[in-house]
């Protein structure tokens, strides 16, 4: 078997926020709106403090109004909440995402709860996940979505094929699954209890990773020619003790079998934060009554 194609998934995330920059100068030209996103941080934390940072950095070359909101660690449940209903009220932002995990004092599912759903870009409110389980208008998730794209992408139809998804997390595993079998692919779930998981992934033409242990996944688990996506992002000790990122699928053997495959990093990674932006996008122009692009 000739080794697998790598599915570029920085250029095809570069791609769509150029795409995404087009559609808000036409907002703006002919509806006179900016779509404005608010990032709230609760704390210090360092990987945290990267993604912000990147987000806002993208949102404002979108041509997007980026609100950051940067809160002390000792930040009270209600002085959060109270935050978000001001949000929630504030017609120039469209969408909301509260940076995850939030500090122990502050139960994360209220959180998700109190952000208005059609703001919620992150796609986690339960009226979100609950479209997305009942083919409802919602707002999907960025990471399964990016990755839904790549998939397209890289396969066109996928109706008929069999999607094996290794993880079952709310924002991961679940909504994957959702989004396949609305593709119609024939889904399976694998999880930590899964008996014969290795036999499980070689039955699928598309394995999903997203578990969050490095290398798990072997190239003699892939079937010849399969889609393999790897969500994982886990940092390991490389080659003269510095620190550096791989996936859940070990890519050096998985690219010999496979037929096409996203690296880390530079695979599904870059398609988060272009999806968030798409979804503050279609949040916007339904908030103006305007169509989304498709
Ligand atoms: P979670 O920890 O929430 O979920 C991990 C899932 O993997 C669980 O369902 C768990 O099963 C399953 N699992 C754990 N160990 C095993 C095992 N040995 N065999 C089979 N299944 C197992 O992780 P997330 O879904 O939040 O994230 C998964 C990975 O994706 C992480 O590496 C994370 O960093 C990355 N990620 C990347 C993003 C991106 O932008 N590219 C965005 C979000 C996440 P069980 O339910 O039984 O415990």
């Amino acid at each position: 078997m000739t080794d697998a194609k790598i599915i570029d998934g920085k250029a095809f995330a570069a791609k769509l926020r150029g795409d995404i920059a087009t559609e808000v100068t036409k907002l703006k030209a002919a509806h006179g709106v900016t779509p404005g996103l608010a990032v709230i941080l609760v704390g210090e934390d360092p990987a945290s403090q990267v993604y912000v940072r990147n987000k806002g950095k993208q949102t404002a070359e979108c041509g997007m109004n980026s609100y950051e909101h940067k809160l002390p660690v000792d930040t009270s449940q209600d002085d959060l909440l109270a935050l978000i209903a001001k949000l929630n009220a504030d017609p120039n932002v469209h969408g909301i995402l509260c940076q995850l995990p939030v500090p122990k004092q502050i139960d994360e599912n209220a959180v998700l709860a109190a952000i208005d759903p059609a703001k919620d870009v992150d796609g986690f409110h339960v009226v979100n996940a609950g479209a997305l389980a009942t083919g409802g208008d919602g707002i999907a998730p960025c990471t399964p979505y990016g990755c839904l794209m790549l998939l397209k992408d890289t396969l066109g139809d996928l109706s008929g094929k069999r999607a094996v998804v290794v993880g079952r997390s709310n924002i991961v595993g679940k909504p994957m699954a959702q989004l396949l079998l609305k593709e119609n692919c024939t889904v399976t779930i694998v999880h930590s209890r899964t008996r014969d998981l290795a036999d499980e992934v070689r039955r699928a033409d598309i394995v999903i990773a997203a578990v969050g242990r490095p290398n798990m996944i072997k190239g003699d688990w892939i079937a010849p020619g399969a889609t393999v996506i790897d969500v994982g992002i886990n940092r390991v000790e490389g080659a003269e003790g510095k620190m550096k990122l791989v996936g859940d699928v070990e890519f050096e053997t998985a690219s010999k079998v496979a037929g096409a495959i996203t690296p880390v990093p530079g695979g599904v990674g870059p398609m988060t934060i272009a999806c968030l932006l798409n979804n503050t996008l279609i949040a916007a122009c339904r908030a103006n009554g305007v169509t989304p692009p498709s």
